[in-house]
């Protein structure tokens, strides 16, 4: 379907590190837009002067370069709506404040904070919250209650002043969400939020609908944490006498347990990551690890976060970002959060590395396995990596189920061999020894099928034997079909490793 009247954006701050959170709002915002052949836009919201982090923008857009999200329009691509950076469209917001004031939507406050700070203690000391609301605002140094005269003076001695708007008395605002269906709050327990701040810069709410509407938004798809902004954006949208956008507020992420949020702070804490990619703190150089660098597949990555939330209505689990745009619809959004399970994301990995091609793990793998002092020839190392694959979640973990090919056993592992290594197993080896010695075809089928026929004949216990076998072998029993190893080890160095093994672990008396 094709639809040019469908714009989304993703609106972040550069405030830190993009959570998984955000990364999950805009992967929904991408798919709602390829879904329905619109556009999606990356506007960066950089007007809080105070929380501006440097490096937090260019990270967010390497984490999008990791995922695969691409934007039609914003920062680095530019577009017809720009500019894209909300400090670059600073002169133009004051325009839109004035006009607030002009209609009376909106207000001078000249309160100093000293002034506000007062009151608010106060306040605490009757056991009472101070809001500055439809109510306080006619007790308060504003221009709805100076005079003229006194407003221009003020104004000319360049008292500082902000422009707040005022809020409508007890009235019922009616608002859609397309999770939530029908959202009604009364202005009166909302507050006169500042539009326009004493630094010349607009805030959050204000700038973000004057871009929304300038760069005709259709539908703004964002986190539930800005639900709460939805009335005064909505009362906005009427003042302006602007056509609203459709509004989704996506459900939380929640930790684990359930209990709570996902936040920034849970993720080294709890031992897995909540960035996407790794993030050092400019200010204290603190390392917060990142899905990428822990080994994550970045489609593995996209496809669990996009589970956490949405589903497809059935059992399927897999999808590749194409054909979650496929799939993707707001109305399969679920209302309640998502738990974040860090055993599914690692489930996740695993569906997407058991699917890689062996090549190239082995060549993900190669600088581990380099790091380890082994010299692995690339032909066998891609051969192991078939052979271990589905015993493992990540490239890293491949290592530890394979050393073994490259590597002799330097011990044998004393519970195994305790309860493995029998007081026939010394002759019995040994006498396998020969038995393979003796092999001019070492492919796995062929020594499975001679050494199967030799304990057959024999009346030798296979699991007595096999278990014995793996031992000198590997050194443990772990790793896959034994017949598998010895082909790849090949005949000399298993023979080898026999007799090493009958040395070291001797006969049991
Ligand atoms: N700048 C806001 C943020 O950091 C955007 C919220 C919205 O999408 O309206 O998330």
């Amino acid at each position: 379907m094709s639809n040019s009247n469908i714009r989304v954006r993703f609106a972040p701050s550069p405030t830190g590190p993009l959570h998984i959170g955000g990364v999950r709002t805009a992967l929904y915002n991408y798919l709602f837009a390829k879904k329905n052949g619109g556009k999606f836009i990356l506007r960066i919201e950089d007007t809080d002067q105070n929380r501006f982090v440097p490096g937090a923008e260019q990270y967010i857009i390497e984490s999008f370069e990791w995922c695969g999200i691409t934007f039609d329009e914003g920062v680095t691509i530019g577009g017809d709506y720009g500019p894209y950076k909300q400090s670059e469209r600073k002169a133009m917001y004051r325009t839109y404040a004035n006009m607030l004031i002009e209609s009376g939507q909106a207000y001078y406050a000249f309160d100093t904070a000293e002034e506000l700070g007062k009151i608010r203690s106060d306040y605490e000391s009757q056991k009472k919250t101070f809001v500055y609301n439809s109510d306080e605002r006619k007790r308060l140094r504003n221009s709805l209650n100076l005079n003229e005269d006194e407003v221009t003076a003020l104004m000319e001695n360049s008292s500082p002043y902000v422009i707040r708007f005022k809020m409508p008395e007890k009235e019922i605002i009616v608002m859609n969400d397309m999770i939530r269906g029908r959202v009604e709050v009364n202005s009166s327990v909302l507050d006169d939020k500042i539009l326009f701040k004493s630094d010349g810069m607009p805030t959050y709410h204000l700038a973000n609908i004057v871009d929304d509407h300038l760069m005709e938004i259709s539908h703004v798809i964002r986190g539930e944490e800005w639900l709460p902004s939805l009335p005064l954006h909505v009362l906005l949208y009427d003042a302006f006498g602007w056509e609203k956008p459709e509004f989704a507020h996506l459900p939380l992420l929640l930790k684990p347990d359930g209990n709570g949020k996902l936040s920034k702070r849970d993720g080294d804490r709890l031992g897995f990551p909540v960035f996407p990619l790794e993030w050092t703190d400019p200010k204290s150089g603190n390392i917060s690890s990142g899905f990428r660098e822990e080994g994550y597949f970045a489609g593995a990555f996209v496809n669990m976060l996009a589970m956490l939330g949405w589903n497809p209505g059935d059992e399927r689990e897999i999808f590749s970002l194409e054909e979650l745009a496929e799939e993707f619809t707001i109305e399969r959004v679920g209302k309640s959060g998502a738990k974040f399970d860090p055993a599914k994301a690692a489930w996740y990995n695993h569906q997407y590395l058991i699917k890689q091609d062996d090549g190239l793990l082995a060549k993900m793998l190669a600088p581990i396995v380099a790091e380890n002092g082994v010299l692995a020839e690339e032909e066998q190392l891609v051969k192991a990596v078939s052979l271990v694959k589905e015993r493992a979640n990540f490239v890293k973990d491949l290592w530890g189920q394979l050393d073994f090919f490259f590597k002799r056993p330097v011990e044998y592992d004393a519970k195994a061999v305790k309860k493995r290594w029998k007081v026939s197993s010394y002759d019995q080896l040994t006498e396998l020894k020969y038995v393979l010695e003796g092999i001019s075809e070492f492919s796995s089928e062929n020594t499975e099928s001679v050494v199967k026929k030799w304990i057959e004949e024999k009346e030798y216990g296979m699991g007595v034997i096999m278990n014995a076998f793996r031992l000198l072998v590997v050194g443990e029993l772990k790793g896959p079909h034994l017949f598998d190893i010895i082909e790849l080890i090949g005949q000399e160095e298993t023979l080898e490793r026999i007799d090493q093994g009958l040395h070291e672990i001797g006969r049991k008396e």
